[in-house]
């Protein structure tokens, strides 16, 4: 069905709430399991009313498994002197995600082995150790390189233990069983563009969602990058040959320009919608699949081959703010974040009422002036060149959106031209 666009809120209000929204999750300290996660997923259960999903620890999904939940209290470095050098209360940045716990008294030295700066000397990097045990800090080179020899106390008070890994689901049943996966990754502390503006931009679609009346079934997914997709595919197996279009969205809030990754297919109806979506945008980018990016790795791997795309603005390491301090709420636009929005819903719009027709009349062109479909002086009005390009391939070859990209006329201009034939008898929808 047709997005209905009244239910769909202004860009410059909508942009205005979604940084709001950011602001008041920038602070809560997620990782890949714990409470950051579940404390994140219950701000958007405000308004979405998402499911929220365990998977215990230990649990095998495909070649992984479910890790360890940790659990922070606190984390800083004392100075010889008594003075708090950095503290997670300041930023969640400033512990290594995964530290194991330590408490102890150690020389600058040792100190500097268990630091983790950034190449900008002013920013504090964000880095983790999942896998690798070990503990760990982040703060700037400049305040490294201020220290004085002498015994720093590091604590980092924090439990590596069984519990489970943390995601958010929500369902919306459509007319069809077909369904269309939208998923983003909610694993990051504090950093605004990589990770919340994709966190909140599905949030709003999710919203708007909800209020339509939708031929596919949506199923949107909120979890920690990599083992949170895996973890939805080991779950939803049975399935999966129901998902016939998918988009990872991620780093959405930036001011670069849209960019669409295709699926590994290449040809998914998402794939297609994408394309002529963005490409009515000036200065889009879409580019074809790489093995390299986000959840759309895990999607799109050999053994499932989903036709999941990746939406986003500029991608993950291609910023300069990526993985740092720098990407922070003055990094994001109201603005680009209403945009990249948009463009999902418009591209969910084509793939909801992408359809084939075929020409009642093909045997020259039906005679539209006697019925009212054509004006002898066009004034720009007139949608008779949809009219011509429907008519001339609806054959049951070309589908509305086959039409638009031959014809460079906008979808919606066409499907409503389309309408019109249809009430006129000379088109008849196929399928
Ligand atoms: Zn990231």
């Amino acid at each position: 069905m047709p997005i209905d666009w009244e239910t769909v809120p202004p860009p410059e209000p909508l942009g205005e709430e979604l940084v709001e929204l950011m602001r008041e999750l920038f602070p809560i300290p997620r990782s890949l399991t714990g409470d950051g996660v579940r404390e994140t997923l219950r701000v958007l259960a405000r308004e979405v009313p998402l499911e929220v999903v365990e998977t215990p620890t230990g649990t095998q999904v495909f070649d992984w498994v479910a890790p360890r939940e940790w659990k922070l209290r606190g984390a800083w470095i004392e100075g010889p002197d008594g003075e708090r050098i950095v503290d997670v209360a300041d930023s969640p940045l400033h512990v290594l995600g995964y530290s194991t716990p330590v408490d102890a008294v150690v020389s600058l030295e040792e100190v500097r082995d268990h630091v983790f700066t950034h190449e900008d000397p002013d920013l504090v990097p964000y880095r983790t150790s999942y896998w690798t045990e070990q503990w760990g800090f982040c703060m700037s080179r400049r305040r490294l390189e201020s220290l004085e020899p002498g015994g720093y106390h590091v604590v980092v008070d924090a439990e590596l233990a069984d519990g489970s890994l943390t995601s958010g689901e929500l369902t919306l049943e459509g007319e069809r069983e077909s369904e269309f996966l939208l998923s983003t990754y909610v694993c990051h502390p504090a950093l605004a563009n990589d990770n919340l503006s994709g966190i909140v931009v599905l949030w709003a679609l999710a919203r708007t969602l909800a209020r339509q009346r939708l031929e596919h079934t949506y199923r949107l997914l909120w979890s920690p990058g990599t083992l949170g997709p895996l973890a939805w595919l080991a779950r939803n197996l049975e399935t999966l040959d129901r998902v016939q279009n998918g988009l990872v969205v991620s780093c959405v809030g930036d001011p670069g320009p849209l960019r669409y990754k295709r699926s590994r297919r290449g040809d998914a109806p998402v794939d297609r919608a994408a394309a002529h979506v963005l490409g009515r945008e000036p200065d889009s980018i879409v580019g074809d699949w790489q093995p390299t990016g986000g959840d759309e790795r895990q999607y799109c791997s050999p053994g499932f081959d989903l036709p999941v795309g990746t939406l986003s603005r500029t991608p993950h390491g291609l910023f300069p703010e990526y993985h740092s301090s720098a990407d922070d709420l003055s990094f994001v636009r109201p603005e680009a974040l209403a945009a990249s929005y948009r463009a999902a819903l418009e591209i969910v719009n084509v793939v909801e009422t992408n359809a084939s027709f075929r020409n009642l009349s093909p045997y020259g062109e039906p005679q539209l002036g006697r019925r009212g479909l054509y004006q002898s002086v066009p004034d720009g009005t007139n949608p008779e060149l949809a009219y011509l390009w429907l008519l001339n391939l609806s054959d049951g070859r070309h589908d509305l959106l086959a039409i638009a990209e031959r014809s460079g006329l906008p979808f919606d201009a066409l499907r409503e031209a389309a309408a019109t034939l249809e009430r006129h008898d000379l088109l008849e929808r196929l399928g």
